[in-house]
């Protein structure tokens, strides 16, 4: 898959260095992760967040600091798309063996066409398609985003709300009725995109919860 092949072009290339600090590391080390940050990243094992404020339930793999920032950043904004990888790593360590964690689909939120065709891939869906590969439970991209939002770091906290109502929309002759959905996105924020998201799946019949790699919020258990 033409996927696969630039992921390992992007190895061969680059020299293994921390997904978290950018510190380079042994070349052998297939985990991209150095012994400092393994100490020093906050990952919440076993926990099941409520966000009180608009409803949304679901999984937080870690607390987003300076560290997660520039990770994130790294791998959005300059290509270290194999992090997809290690950030589902993390995350399955968050929620294996727990019952909680049900679901028979795994949906990225989507990003719109314009930016993805930009950005040359959706982050929330390689994400989901890693986290699929750990849990078997397929990854499938149901939601549509319908029209261009700005993006929801760049605009006021109570805007946000406003920035992504109706902008998803599920496709086309798909029945999710009964269906147990979990919402996969990178980073939790003000829990906007998800609800809108959430809103969408639960109208036409889906249980859902979401799973987002990092939050900035300190959610209620
Ligand atoms: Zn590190």
């Amino acid at each position: 898959m033409i996927y696969d092949f630039i992921k390992n072009l992007l190895v061969l290339v680059y020299p293994n260095k921390c997904v978290f600090c950018g510190k380079v590391i042994e070349v052998n080390n297939l985990k991209l992760i150095c012994n400092d940050c393994i100490d020093n990243v906050p990952i919440f094992y076993k926990n099941f967040f409520i966000d009180s404020r608009n409803g949304n339930k679901g999984f937080c793999a870690v607390k987003y600091n300076d560290i997660i920032k520039s990770s994130i950043y790294r791998f959005k904004y300059k290509n270290n798309i194999s992090y997809a990888k290690y950030y589902a790593d993390i995350m399955f360590k968050c929620i294996e063996n727990d019952s909680r964690f049900h679901a028979d689909y795994l949906v990225p939120v989507p990003i719109y066409k314009s930016k993805k065709r930009k950005r040359g891939f959706n982050q929330s869906e390689l994400i989901a398609m890693e986290l699929s590969k750990y849990t078997e439970i397929p990854c499938n991209d149901m939601l549509e985003r319908n029209r261009n939002t700005k993006s929801q770091s760049k605009i006021k906290f109570n805007e946000r709300q406003e920035n992504v109502k109706d902008a998803f929309v599920l496709k086309k002759g798909l029945d999710i009725r009964g269906k147990n959905i979990v919402i996969i996105d990178d980073i939790y924020t003000s829990g906007s995109t998800i609800k809108y998201c959430r809103k969408v799946l639960e109208e036409n019949g889906a249980n859902v919860l979401f799973f987002t790699f990092a939050t900035i919020r300190d959610l209620d258990k």
